[in-house]
């Protein structure tokens, strides 16, 4: 029994979209842990980066997507014999290559929504990192899912955790699904009018990518979360709350009717649900250790502080709304973090931005893909260079 789950693991070879990141990164170390193959890795720009790690891991396939990239990854890889491509129909090529018998969604942003729902359409085994598409058009990613026989496995750490919880129970057991968030680098700063690039970047727990640490700082990802808990695990929204813990010791816990509470807890390290995403349904031994427990002074919880950060009352208001809201909200907040990371705009603007453009949102009743792209394009071009 042993030998064979361990067979079944190292012979599912990887695509990871997103490669050059921070969930990028991780994947890759538990990649090269199980002995999972890489069939290809994809970046936006790095080509020299995207290239060294292609040779180190032995992947066939390197994709930029952006094509002005492409001479350098030519140059970076001529003579290793992987193979260099560019553009987004290479990113669909690779999520959806029969040779890639897992797909690790990685890309930040809208920017993986149509590498996603490829990956998807192809039945794959899709470890979703890259929460933005779900948040946009998580009910057509579902339906897809289960037209073509796709795996969606979160790897989101709490959505990992509440999917650990889950497992063996059904959806009329559950009280409450209760997503847990540090609260961000800001939780006790009292003048957020005055917070810094550096300030909100400087997350107390877990160490990621710049857009999800801005995100993680205005409570905007613990948002995003529960619209992506409300696809994955099929509950509205007035059943999903959020809930302060600090320590990031306890991922996220599943309410169940008959007053049990359970939860998953680990290490703030991305490497743990990854890893699991690539396992389940086996928890194999991986590169991460169990939290010491004795040696954890304490675990507290609290309400999140909504009056501070109204990201969670949009996020209820864009889930109630559905239609195109979810996706205006995730496209107005991308513009309003990349503004105030390249220092255009200030902290409380990310806000104002995604308050006004959920203000302004057309009612449209279960939109398309195209029109969910229309909708976070018209949002971007609206808002220009804030
Ligand atoms: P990073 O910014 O570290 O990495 C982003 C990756 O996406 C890079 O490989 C980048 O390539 C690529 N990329 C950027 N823009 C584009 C584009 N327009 N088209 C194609 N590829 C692009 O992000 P993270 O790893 O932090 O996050 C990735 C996703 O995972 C996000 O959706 C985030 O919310 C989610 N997530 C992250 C966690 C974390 O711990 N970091 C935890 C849970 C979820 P290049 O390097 O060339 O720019």
């Amino acid at each position: 029994m042993l030998n064979s789950a361990t067979a079944s693991v190292s012979t599912r070879a990887l695509t990871i979209l997103g490669a050059t990141g921070s969930i990028g990164a991780s994947t890759l170390d538990v990649a090269r842990h199980l002995g999972i193959p890489i069939f290809a890795l994809t970046a936006h720009r790095q080509a020299r980066k995207l290239a060294e790690l292609a040779i180190h891991s032995h992947a066939q396939v390197a994709v930029v997507s952006d094509p002005d990239a492409y001479a350098e990854l030519k140059t970076a890889l001529s003579g290793t014999g992987i193979e260099a491509a560019a553009g987004p129909d290479a990113l669909v090529r690779v999520a959806t290559n029969e040779q890639a018998q897992a797909v690790v969604t990685a890309i930040v942003g809208a920017a993986g929504l149509n590498a996603t729902v490829a990956a998807v359409r192809a039945g794959k085994r899709v470890c979703i990192a890259n929460k933005e598409p779900l948040v946009m058009a998580g009910g057509l990613i579902m339906a897809e899912a289960k037209a073509h026989g796709a795996t969606i496995l979160p790897i989101d750490s709490e959505h990992s955790a509440i999917f650990q919880c889950l497992e063996g129970h059904t959806a009329d057991e559950v009280a409450t699904l209760i997503l847990t968030g540090s609260g961000g680098p800001l939780r006790t700063v009292a003048d957020l009018g005055q917070v810094t690039r550096e300030q909100a970047l400087a997350h107390p727990t877990w160490s990621m990518g710049p857009k999800i640490s801005i995100d993680s700082a205005t409570l905007m990802n613990k948002s995003l979360e529960i619209i992506e808990a409300r696809w994955l695990f099929g509950l509205p929204v007035e059943r999903i709350r959020v809930l302060i813990h600090p320590q990031s010791v306890v991922h996220s816990m599943v309410s169940y009717r008959d007053g049990s509470v359970m939860a998953q807890l680990g290490r703030p390290d991305m490497r743990t649900p990854i890893q699991y995403a690539l396992t389940w349904p086996r928890h194999e031994p991986g590169p991460v250790a169990a939290p010491d427990l004795a040696q954890l002074a304490s675990l507290t919880f609290e309400e999140p502080d909504a009056r501070r950060f109204p990201s969670l009352t949009m996020a209820y208001h864009a889930a109630q709304t559905g239609g195109l809201a979810p996706a205006v909200m995730n496209a107005a907040n991308e513009m309003a973090v990349a503004a105030f990371l390249a220092g255009r705009s200030r902290f409380l603007d990310i806000f104002a931005t995604v308050e006004r453009a959920l203000a302004a949102v057309q009612a449209v009743v279960d939109p398309t893909l195209d029109e969910i792209i229309a909708a976070d394009a018209e949002v971007r071009a609206r808002l220009g260079r804030i």
